[in-house]
Formats: C-alpha cells, sequence, structure tokens
C-alpha cells in the first residue's frame, strides 16, 4: 500500500510525520531535529537552501531569506496584509502578473507557493531518506480560518513539489485526530492552536466508531508569537531612546538583532521569570560612540506588554463557543497546539476559561503532523474506521443586486456539502447575469472576499423578476468550493470551480514543478557537510577581516576587549570542528559565529570618530 506522509506547513517552523506500524511518528531531518525551519534563501552563488541551513544565515543575507510566507500565501497583491509585510519584511516582495505577490530573491522572482513547495519539497525528501523509498502522496495542514484561495496555493504547493496533496486538513482538526488516534472514547475537546502567526480554536466531538465531528472554528490569521516579540521589540526600542535619545528603528541590523533577542527573551521567560538582554554595540550614539543595549525583563512585565494579545486569543475561543452553543463546562479536554502555548500566561489564560487543566499528553510542536498522518493513512487504508467531519469556516454565498452578501452555506457547515438557492433576474430583458462567488461574514459583499466570478448566457428574455435561476455551491473535503448557476426553464448552465485563484495558472503551476525537479537532483546529491563548512567559512573569513577595525574602534574599554577575546575563541572553535569534519559541532558553533558577525558587522558599520 502506498504510504502518504502528513505535513504541518508552519508559519516558523514545519514538521512531517508518517503512520509505520500502525503508530503515528515524526520524522526527523537530516539534521536529527523533529521539526525544520519553514525559511528558503537564495545564496550569492545562486543555491537553495531550505530549513535550519536557510536559518543559520538569515542574518547575513537577509533580502535574500524568506520566512513566514505562509503569511502571504493565496493574499492578493492588495490586500492590506501583503502591504503590512511589504513595509516590514528584510525581503523583497512585489506584485505578480495576476494581482497575486512575487518575492524577489537575487535575479528571480519567486510566487508564495514555489517558495512553500521549497519547503514541501525538504519534507518529502527527509521522509524519502527515513523510508528509503520514494513518496508521493501526502496530507497538508492548514489554519482551519485559511480561505479558498489560501488552500487552492497550497495544493499547488504541494504540487510544484511534486506531492500529490491528497486532502488538506485544518490544524486543529489534525491535532484533535492525533489527540484521539488509538482512543476509544466520546468526548468534546476544545484545541486551542497559537503559533508563530496564527491564532486558531477548534471545538470537536470525538464520537464512537472514529468519528471527529468539528463542531465550530474560528481565528485571526494576524495573531501569533511574532506579535508577542514586536511587543518585545517596542519596549526595548522605547527604554533605548528614553536613554539614549537614539531610535534603533532607523537601523536594519540593529532591528534584526532586537527581533531575534526578543523572540529568545520570550522564550526563556517560559521557563525562568527573568532574563537579561544584552546587546552590545547596538548602535553608535550622534557623538560616534559605540552604544550597548542591556536590559532586563522579567515575566510579569512581559505579561504586562502582551496582557491584550492573550486577551484577543479568550474573546475567540467565548465567540467560538457561543457559536458552538456549548458551555465551557461542557468542554472535555483542551489540547494546546503551536510554541506559543508553552507561554505560562497563555497556559493560565485557557486554564483560566475552561476552568480546567489542558491537556499534557501531546506535544504542540508535533500534534499536526501526527494527525495528518493519521488521516493520510486512513485515506488509503479503507480498513482504518475513521471519519472526518471537517465544517468552514466562512459562509459562502453570491453578490446580489445592492451589493449585498446573499448566504448559501453558513459559516461552521460541515464539509462535504452543497446547498441551493433560487434567484431571478433583476432587470427587464435580462439576458445574462454575473455571479460573484464570495467569502465571509459581512452583510455587505464588498466587505467580503471575492473567490471568483462567471457569466451566465443566454437567459430568456423576460421582465425583471420573472426568469429563475438556481445557484449551486459546493465544497469538497479539502474545503474547496465549485459554483454553478443553472436557468432553471430553459436548462442552460455554466459553473466554475474556484482555482486559478491561487494567482498561477495551470502552465505556471507546470513549470515550476519542472523547475523543482531539476533542484531536486541538485539537492539530494549536495552534501550537508559541505554546505555547513562553506557558510561557517563565509562568516569566518567576514568576521577575520573585519577583527583588525573593530579591534581599533572598541579597544579602549574593558567591554570592548572582553569581546575581541570571546570572538577570537568563538572563531577558534569553529575551525577546529570544520577541520574534524564535525557536523555537529559546527552547527553547534555557528550560532555563536552568527551573533558575532552580527555584532562586528554592527560596529564597523557606523561611523566612528
Ligand atoms: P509554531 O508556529 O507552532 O512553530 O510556533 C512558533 C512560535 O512559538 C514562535 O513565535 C516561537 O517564538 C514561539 N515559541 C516557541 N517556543 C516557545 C517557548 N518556550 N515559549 C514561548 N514561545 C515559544
Amino acid at each position: 500500500m502506498e504510504r502518504v506522509i502528513g505535513i504541518d506547513l508552519g508559519t516558523t517552523n514545519s514538521c512531517v510525520a508518517i503512520v509505520e506500524d500502525g503508530v503515528p511518528t515524526v520524522i526527523p531531518n537530516r539534521g536529527g531535529y523533529k521539526t525544520t525551519p519553514s525559511m528558503v534563501a537564495v545564496t550569492e552563488a545562486g543555491k537553495r537552501l531550505v530549513g535550519h541551513i536557510a536559518k543559520r544565515q538569515a542574518i547575513t543575507n537577509a533580502e535574500n531569506t524568506v520566512y513566514a510566507a505562509k503569511r502571504l500565501i493565496g493574499r492578493k497583491w492588495s490586500s492590506p496584509q501583503v502591504k503590512n509585510a511589504v513595509l516590514t519584511a528584510s525581503y523583497k516582495i512585489i506584485e505578480g502578473p495576476h494581482g497575486d505577490v512575487r518575492i524577489q530573491l537575487r535575479d528571480k522572482t519567486y510566487s508564495v507557493p514555489e517558495i512553500s513547495a521549497m519547503v514541501l519539497q525538504e519534507m518529502k525528501v527527509c521522509a524519502e531518506d527515513y523510508l528509503s523509498e520514494p513518496v508521493s502522496k501526502a496530507v497538508v495542514t492548514v489554519p482551519a480560518y485559511f480561505n479558498d484561495t489560501q488552500r487552492q496555493a497550497t495544493k499547488d504547493a504541494g504540487q510544484i513539489a511534486g506531492l500529490d496533496v491528497i486532502r488538506i486538513v485544518n490544524e486543529p482538526t489534525a491535532a484533535a485526530l492525533a489527540y484521539g488516534f488509538g482512543k476509544t472514547m466520546e468526548k468534546t475537546i476544545a484545541v486551542f492552536d497559537l503559533g508563530g502567526g496564527t491564532f486558531d480554536i477548534s471545538v470537536l466531538e470525538i464520537g464512537a466508531g472514529g468519528v471527529f465531528k468539528v463542531i465550530a472554528t474560528a481565528g485571526d490569521t494576524f495573531l501569533g508569537g511574532e506579535d508577542f516579540d514586536a511587543r518585545i521589540i517596542d519596549w526595548l526600542v522605547q527604554g533605548f531612546k528614553d536613554q539614549h535619545g537614539v531610535d534603533l528603528r532607523q537601523d536594519r541590523m540593529a532591528l534584526q538583532r532586537l527581533k531575534d533577542a526578543a523572540e529568545k527573551a520570550k522564550c526563556e521567560l517560559s521557563t525562568v521569570t527573568e532574563t537579561e538582554i544584552n546587546l552590545p554595540f547596538i548602535i553608535s550614539s550622534g557623538r560616534n560612540e559605540a552604544l550597548h543595549l542591556q536590559r532586563v525583563l522579567t515575566r510579569s512585565t512581559l505579561e504586562s506588554l502582551c496582557e491584550d494579545l492573550v486577551e484577543r486569543c479568550i474573546e475567540i475561543c467565548k465567540q467560538t463557543l457561543e457559536d458552538a452553543r456549548l458551555d465551557r463546562d461542557e468542554v472535555e479536554d483542551v489540547v494546546l497546539v503551536g510554541g506559543m502555548t508553552r507561554m505560562p500566561r497563555v497556559q493560565d489564560s485557557v486554564k483560566e476559561f475552561f476552568g480546567r487543566e489542558p491537556s499534557k499528553g501531546v506535544h504542540p510542536d508535533e500534534v499536526v503532523a501526527l494527525g495528518a498522518a493519521v488521516q493520510g493513512s486512513a485515506l488509503v487504508d479503507e480498513t482504518k474506521q475513521m471519519i472526518l467531519l471537517d465544517v468552514t469556516p466562512h459562509a459562502l454565498g453570491i453578490m446580489t443586486f445592492g451589493s449585498n452578501f446573499e448566504e448559501l452555506i453558513p459559516q461552521n457547515t460541515t464539509v462535504p456539502t452543497a446547498r441551493s438557492k433560487i434567484f431571478t433576474t433583476s432587470r427587464d430583458r435580462q439576458t445574462a447575469v454575473k455571479i460573484l462567488v464570495m467569502q465571509g461574514e459581512h452583510q455587505k459583499a464588498t466587505e467580503n472576499e471575492l473567490l471568483g466570478e462567471f457569466i451566465l448566457t443566454g437567459l430568456r428574455s423576460a421582465p425583471k423578476g420573472q426568469v429563475e435561476i438556481e445557484v449551486t455551491f459546493e465544497i469538497n473535503s479539502d474545503g474547496i468550493v465549485s459554483v454553478s448557476a443553472k436557468d432553471l426553464e430553459n436548462g442552460q448552465q455554466q459553473s466554475i470551480q474556484v482555482t486559478a485563484s491561487s494567482g498561477l495558472t495551470k502552465e505556471e503551476v507546470g513549470r515550476m514543478m519542472e523547475d523543482a525537479k531539476e533542484y531536486m537532483v541538485e539537492r539530494q546529491s549536495s552534501d550537508e557537510f559541505e554546505g555547513l563548512k562553506q557558510e561557517a567559512e563565509k562568516l569566518i573569513g567576514d568576521i577575520e577581516r573585519m577583527f583588525p577595525q573593530v579591534e581599533q574602534i572598541v579597544a579602549s574599554s574593558d567591554f570592548g576587549r572582553d569581546a575581541i577575546g570571546k570572538a577570537r575563541g568563538i572563531v577558534e572553535k569553529a575551525r577546529a570542528a570544520i577541520v574534524k569534519r564535525d557536523s555537529a559541532a559546527v552547527k553547534e558553533h555557528m550560532e555563536s559565529l552568527a551573533r558575532t558577525h552580527r555584532m562586528f558587522k554592527g560596529v564597523v558599520s557606523r561611523p566612528h570618530g
């Protein structure tokens, strides 16, 4: 029987799993890690890097390193989210030919599905290495709140990566599948998923005989760990301004260092109650002296900085329970998913709201991929008794006269589903109607998302309101929508599957698949150590070139001499590891090298008296 892998394609990290001998198992990547950063880079020599190796060189190659592509997938160039990303991302985001989004890396532009495909391909290769056989089928997860366009774009990404995505599953649903796997129970559970970029909450009923029914789902595609990091950055920037009168935001390199330090501090504060943020030579003052940032952040300060973010998650939970017509105490277990749920304040708020301790049985970083693998194996193995009843996260309908939104499928309807409604012409002798297919919850159609449009022609010429047109919406198990319209009298019919909406045409997807194939041959044959060695040597070379200049600038202070001494030690250790061809040790020193590199760059790039 063909194996199906389950892939959690995350904003920050991705994870791949498989059901092996009946047991869902996470597949480690070649570095031995169970999750892989969803990062992609192109080096000066035109080489593609994916995962940890891309992350390690992100600071020194920021313009050509893509992170959080999931925030852009399936979005239109004109959307506020893309506008925001254009301003804040370190890489270049440009408008594509179909009003979609493209990313410029060196001299080439890539569609967002193409970038995500590189991550998916990496996961595919990890699985193939692990299983020692080719893998072509996958179940890929998406946030429950992803709309049709985002789902389609994710499928396109799979296709470009050479994967047949046999099902798109909502992340919280996948988490519930992993949670309920192998247990016989009847339970109502909530899955609370707070990751790097998105928040999702779903309420599910797990029934006898392996039935998983989603009752309600909601979320916010712009609420996640990065927003917590941003609060810490604001706090650091403001404090620095008050102390030194210098705005750190003017300096891209300083900002990048702040970003890293903020995330690190946030993660540390999940286990300790205070941490020191220490960034030497972060910027120079107007009087050409190097300034250092040194501040203690306590857990309680972090909590007060982020209080409203946690509150927003809880508000969405409240709304979701209302939609599900459930009281809090009817939820019998709460499953936590996503890296941010390690934050004690998040756990406490969840516990307070649901009035119970969240489930400890699942690993927040792995549970989604495990669930995807469970679903994958059930789809190809008929002996597996499992029925998954998911719901549509958005209402679907059409625009009617006066820009009103007429709903055909309400939010939280179990899929697959089909619904029809009869409409009439709005003018005399009207022989054609335009069907605008929309998704959203607003009464005003213009506030909702346009998924696609088509025209039904050849209607009988008659007075206004006398021609009846039946519009039918169908949603399949991937949450992908098709729509048809029919003149009830003469049987004339038109339909669309809302597919080309990811911004890519069929031809483009085909061409990108070819490109990806070529690349794969290259990637599979490359030696991991060689890649690492090149990265490390580049950093060492840069650091060494900067040594004389940095020494001159900072040697007058104890702090500076100390930093120089440490830097020399780091370079020596890394060198020794390269000589020994010890991949693990080189990897270990890489972060220190990158940190030193950043610091040196910061020192030499500023004017000094
Ligand atoms: P995910 O998308 O599920 O991989 O979650 C990634 C997010 O979780 C990022 O914003 C991380 O900074 C955050 N995260 C990871 N570990 C921790 C931790 N120990 N405490 C707080 N946040 C964390």
